[in-house]
């Protein structure tokens, strides 16, 4: 399938994505992880891509489309993609359909068409959400201290290593994306409605739930 996960920031989007692309067998390629890998590899993308991370401001159009072309052309996103966090901004959404429509996922090659999944959270449920959220520092897991805490205190149960609360998951920062989720990719989304490719789901309840609804959603 060729989807493109749109959600608030905390929304679950990334770990419904990962099970989707498990699922469907496409890949998960999300743009976050990719940005954070470059930071923590210190490659020349991360140096140019930290400070404005931690500032928590969204990475500028060019960098991204440049990450994404670049992922799209690798082999195992041929027959399908699963996108999350990108697009960000309408500037994107065109630059998309551009290599979508160019390259060799263009209509008539047998592929799904592009789709648009986006999750609906309200904000004051993202920052309670986001705030108590945990990551493994090894295997990129998320854990939630109410939803959907480890087995063990503060330890990965994938593989034993301690949780990290990342530094830029404190509420300032939470309504700081917040705000440029607003201003910037919701109208991402409108963009897309006006195709009519878009599917909405509540995102709001347990991780199980809602994707029993995008799985319903999309089939
Ligand atoms: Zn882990």
């Amino acid at each position: 399938m060729r989807l493109i996960f749109i959600g608030p920031p905390g929304s679950g989007k990334g770990t419904q994505a990962k099970r989707l692309a498990a699922r469907y067998g496409d890949p998960h390629i999300a743009t976050g992880d990719m940005l954070r890998e470059a930071v923590a590899d210190d490659t020349a993308l991360g140096r140019e891509a930290a400070p404005i991370m931690a500032s928590g401001a969204l990475v500028p159009d060019d960098l991204m489309i440049g990450i994404i072309k670049d992922r799209l052309a690798k082999p195992d996103a041929q027959r399908g993609f699963i996108l999350d966090g990108f697009p960000r901004t309408v500037v994107q959404a065109e630059k998309l359909d551009t290599i979508v429509d160019s390259g060799p996922h263009g209509p008539g090659n047998g592929s799904d068409p592009l789709r648009v999944l986006q999750l609906l959270v309200p904000d004051d449920v993202l920052v309670k959400r986001t705030v108590l959220r945990r990551s493994c520092p090894e295997c990129g897991a998320i854990y939630h201290l109410e939803s959907a805490p480890p087995q063990k205190d503060m330890v990965c149960d994938r593989d034993g290593a301690a949780l990290i609360h990342r530094p830029d998951d404190n509420e300032e920062s939470v309504r700081k994306r917040l705000e440029a989720f607003h201003r910037q990719t919701l109208p991402v989304a409108t963009y897309y409605k006006a195709k009519g490719i878009v599917r909405e789901v509540d995102g709001v309840g347990p991780l199980d739930e809602v994707f029993e609804r995008i799985e319903k959603s999309l089939a």
